[in-house]
């Protein structure tokens, strides 16, 4: 194919991140992050706890605030700094935006305990989105089929297990219709029986060309569907390959000395 007719080359990345610093006080969590996500990809994000993978989602989702570096989501300019000098400051209402675009599952589902499970899915849509509930309402229960939850639309968050918490939740975050979800550790707050429900949506959300950065500490998932897998170590991507190169031939001590825990 002519480079020029080439997708992959002429669709700018949906996430791209370059030298991204972020600390809390005293302590530097990022340490110059370069980062980029193509469309139609998954990228699984590797790390010890404390690592700093929760703050790089918090990061592309506008969560946290960069201290240096450069945070684009679809081209969007999210955050950048250089040296202290802050060169943008986004609107409010332009974060909202941006942010409304993008799906985020959390390890504890988050979901709204006194809203039914047609309710969440269907509340971020209405009222970021601004689109009409009578709709939303339609796709939300095309989604929760999709997740294998059509029969519980009515049911309330407290009655359900937790993988069916999170199919909601997941269910919840595509109702954004997103160009891009973040999944930060989805699977580990379960019970072990419960995991392969919640990661068989996350692959089928992967066959149909969801945009996803999944942290999770699966290799067998993360081996089967994830197209880049970067290990975080010290703040900075230390290792980042094909889950055959990072896995199978790992090039730094501290990733093999991680995977030995995992595996
Ligand atoms: P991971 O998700 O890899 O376990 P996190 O991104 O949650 O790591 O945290 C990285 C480090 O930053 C940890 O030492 C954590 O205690 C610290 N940290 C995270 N968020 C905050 C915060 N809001 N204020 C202070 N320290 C934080
Ligand atoms: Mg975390």
């Amino acid at each position: 194919m002519s480079p020029v007719l080439d997708p992959a080359a002429t669709t700018p990345p949906v996430v791209h991140l370059e030298g991204v610093h972020k600390r809390f006080g005293a302590l530097e969590v990022l340490r110059g992050i370069d980062l980029s996500v193509a469309a139609g990809t998954v990228t699984v994000v590797l790390g010890t706890s404390g690592s700093g993978k929760s703050t790089l989602l918090r990061t592309i989702n506008h969560l946290e605030k960069v201290d240096a570096g450069l945070v684009e989501v679809n081209g969007d300019l999210i955050g950048y700094r250089r040296t202290g000098r802050h060169l943008r400051e986004l609107h409010e209402r332009e974060v909202l935006r941006q942010r409304s675009r993008i799906g985020f599952v959390f390890q504890h589902f988050n979901l709204f305990p006194h809203l039914t499970v047609l309710e969440n899915v269907v509340e971020a849509p209405v009222s970021a989105q601004k689109r009409r509930r009578a709709e939303v309402e339609v796709e939300a229960r095309a989604l929760l089929a999709r997740v294998g939850l059509h029969d519980k639309a009515g049911e309330y968050p407290r009655r359900l297990s937790g993988g069916q918490q999170q199919r909601v939740a997941i269910a919840r975050a595509l109702a954004l219709r997103p160009s891009l979800v973040l999944f930060d550790e989805p699977t580990s707050a379960l019970d072990p029986e419960l995991v392969g429900e919640v990661l068989d949506v996350i692959r089928d959300l992967a066959a149909t060309g969801t945009t996803m950065v999944v942290v999770t500490h699966e290799i067998g998932f993360a081996r089967e569907v994830a197209d880049r897998v970067l290990f975080l170590h010290d703040g900075v991507v230390l290792e980042e390959g094909t889950p055959s190169e990072v896995f199978d031939r790992p090039r730094h001590d501290r990733t093999r000395a991680f995977l030995a825990k995992v595996l």
